[in-house]
């Protein structure tokens, strides 16, 4: 039976008794001490060590966006976290829109009906658990995780600016990385910005924020990089020329419950799908994207269907 490290899972290099990392990751992280400089470019060595030369150095990210919590399918929530648990991810990119606000939307404001049972508490509690059950179902690989705000994050930004409400800035209690405990959880957080992005690779990480038909192009013409967004809860794929290679717009989808009262925005017919990705980064910085669909709550991927 292969060994199994902390930071490198299934490995053929010994692991010292007593100890949770093999010998390579606990050599390399004395030598790299001093030189690396930052946590990603450290541990992306030790595994690449680790897994070389009969195992792959590559590695995967779940990415989720736009699941509206508490307004989020949960059957759907379930069904990708089946999957991330034979993924085991290295890295988790929660990318914009994971929570509604709802509740403090501008278009809400004075209409008791709509605000009826809609509750910050719901907000705090689902937003905890969604990320428990992620970290849970990732194991032992997941080094790496990242929240990118979107714009529905942006609602308790702007909230926060309205009328009296500036008496709870900097208030870790109306803070997304103070409830949610982002810091404690080895969650680096990219609060709402153009600049709320994480690179990959050579693939940016974003929200997005054009909601058009042709969503992915107009991305790509904008941002004039490889990129992967959501924003727009509908899936789409659009590659343009590049210099030494082409780029490349991904747009994943949602996992809203789009019954919600939160989402009577989506007017019908609309061309919503329900998804998320996985991204493989190279050590290159090459990397692969899988844009997966749920159809009735089910999706399918290496001859597996999830969400049975
Ligand atoms: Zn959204
Ligand atoms: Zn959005």
């Amino acid at each position: 039976m292969k060994n199994i490290c902390k930071n490198c899972g299934p490995t053929s290099i010994s692991i010292r008794k007593g100890r949770k990392e093999c010998k390579n990751c606990e050599n390399s992280k004395r030598r790299s001490k001093k030189n690396a400089s930052s946590i990603g470019v450290k541990t992306f060595l030790q595994a690449a060590k680790c897994f070389a030369p009969s195992v792959s150095s590559t590695k995967f990210y779940t990415v989720v966006s736009d699941v509206h919590i508490p307004h989020h399918d949960k059957e759907a929530v379930t069904t990708v976290l089946e999957y991330v648990k034979d993924l085991r991810p290295h890295g988790i990119v929660y990318n914009g829109d994971i929570l509604d606000f709802y509740e403090i939307s501008r278009f809400n404001s004075g209409s008791l009906k709509k605000l009826e049972n809609q509750r910050f508490k719901d907000t705090w509690d689902q937003g905890n658990a969604f990320l428990d059950n992620f970290m849970k179902a990732a194991g032992n690989r997941l080094e790496e995780q990242y929240w990118n705000d979107g714009n529905h994050e942006d609602r308790l930004a702007r909230w926060i600016e309205h009328e009296g409400n500036g008496v709870f800035a900097d208030d870790e209690a109306f803070s997304i990385p103070g409830r949610l405990k982002l810091k404690e959880r080895g969650i680096t957080y990219n609060p709402v910005s153009d600049k709320a992005y994480v690179k990959l690779g050579h693939l940016l990480i974003t929200h997005g924020r054009f909601a058009t038909k042709y969503s992915a192009a107009k991305h790509l013409d904008t941002y004039r990089h490889s990129i992967l967004i959501g924003h727009t809860h509908s899936p789409q794929v659009f590659f343009g020329p590049g210099f030494l290679h082409p780029q490349v717009c991904y747009v994943s989808g949602h996992l809203a419950d789009t019954k919600s009262v939160a989402m009577d925005y989506s007017s019908e017919p609309n061309a919503w799908v329900q998804g998320f990705a996985t991204v493989a980064v190279k050590k290159s910085g090459n990397f692969s994207v899988q844009l997966h669909t749920l159809w009735d709550g089910q999706f399918e991927v290496g001859g597996t269907t999830y969400g049975e």
